[in-house]
């Protein structure tokens, strides 16, 4: 049976890449080695991680615009408080859209009161707040581009006079913004890049070293710059295939090609959802991410009777994130447009016999 994987993260990946990836376990770069047992110094190795970074600004049409790409360890869990460190001086401002920024803001508060500007907490995140203030002489506004848990996604950005940092984990290389807008932004590659282990940071140089605290280096954002992100061992499994899908998505034709597809894909979800009378969506309609589209059954009695349905039809990791309930439609750039037809059928079949 076809699996159709709807899961948050980690989460589905092209499956030539899946291919290609469990070929260089075995031989990587017809060397008769694996790429799990050669030196990351090796020039095959240091090739992969040249290339990664390059398709990472080619993407995002950040090319020779004073932009570092690292691909880092610790999750975007690490980089919460890495930011903190490398950026935060007096104060900063977090945007408060979801699970994810509020574990941002914990661990920046370890440094210093962060201002929260402003918070969708009251409503269970469930829309993404605007017309807020961002004060002009902080160190850095913080937001989170798309709220995986929640299934809200920032569809502006603020204009602000201060660094702009962005947890964009759950929809970078989805959809085309003017990525020149942000100074630092970081993903955990799980989610729509690649497998876990590796966490891509894109930052703009002239942002770094102005903080007077002493940085670790293995938290300094200059020192992993300085070496090219090779200052330690890097999880060569996950970058190799973070490579690949990058590789993949600019064959497809890049960010502008497969956003039409996310489109598709979305606007589908949200019609079966809307038009369906079992089901209602969680998210306020203008804040839905093309991501994660979040739903929740009007009757919990016909759970059992929708999941067995959703079993046997293939649709695999639909449950919604333990904090939140109901179902959640993870719909990442590797998932075809077909999968989401096969639910939105389901769905429209339960209706049917309901
Ligand atoms: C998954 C996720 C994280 C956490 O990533 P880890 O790599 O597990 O640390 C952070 N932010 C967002 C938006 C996420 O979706």
């Amino acid at each position: 049976m076809k699996i159709h994987n709807f899961s948050a993260g980690p989460s589905i990946l092209p499956p030539e890449v899946l291919l290609q990836a469990s070929e260089a376990i075995l031989n990587f770069n017809d060397d008769n080695l694996s790429l799990l047992e050669i030196s990351h110094r090796s020039k095959p190795f240091v090739d992969v991680m040249e290339k990664a970074r390059a398709s990472v600004l080619e993407l995002l049409n950040l090319e020779g615009k004073g932009y570092k790409v690292l691909f880092l360890q610790g999750g975007a869990s690490t980089q919460f408080l890495m930011v903190a460190l490398n950026l935060l001086e007096k104060r900063a401002g977090y945007l408060n859209t979801g699970s994810w920024s509020d574990k941002a803001i914990k661990e920046a508060k370890i440094y210093d009161d962060i201002y929260e500007v402003a918070s969708s907490k009251d409503a269970k995140y469930n829309y993404i707040p605007k017309g807020y203030d961002i004060p002009s002489d902080y160190d850095y506004f913080h937001c989170t581009s798309n709220n995986t848990i929640f299934g809200t996604q920032m569809k502006e950005f603020p204009k602000c006079s201060i660094p702009l940092v962005c947890d964009m984990s759950s929809d970078i290389f989805s959809r085309q913004l003017d990525f020149t807008k942000f100074d630092l932004m970081y993903a955990g590659a799980q989610k729509n890049m690649g497998p876990a282990g590796t966490t891509l940071v894109v930052v703009k140089e002239d942002i770094l070293g102005k903080v007077s605290r002493k940085i670790p280096s293995i938290m300094d954002y200059k020192i992993h710059i300085s070496k090219s992100s090779m200052y330690n061992t890097p999880p060569v499994f996950a970058v190799y295939t973070s490579m690949l899908t990058l590789e993949w998505l600019k064959n497809l034709g890049g960010i502008q090609a497969i956003e039409k597809v996310n489109d598709i894909k979305a606007r589908l979800m949200y019609s079966e959802i809307d038009l369906n009378p079992l089901f209602k969506g969680y998210a306020s309609k203008g804040d839905r991410s093309l991501m994660n589209a979040t739903f929740n059954l009007i009757n919990d009695d016909l759970k059992e009777t929708f999941d067995t349905m959703c079993r046997e039809g293939g649709i695999s990791g639909l449950n919604g994130h333990r904090s939140v309930g109901g179902y959640r439609a993870s719909m990442y750039n590797a998932l075809p447009l077909e999968s989401v037809q096969v639910l939105v059928e389901i769905m429209s079949e339960l209706e049917t016999k309901a």
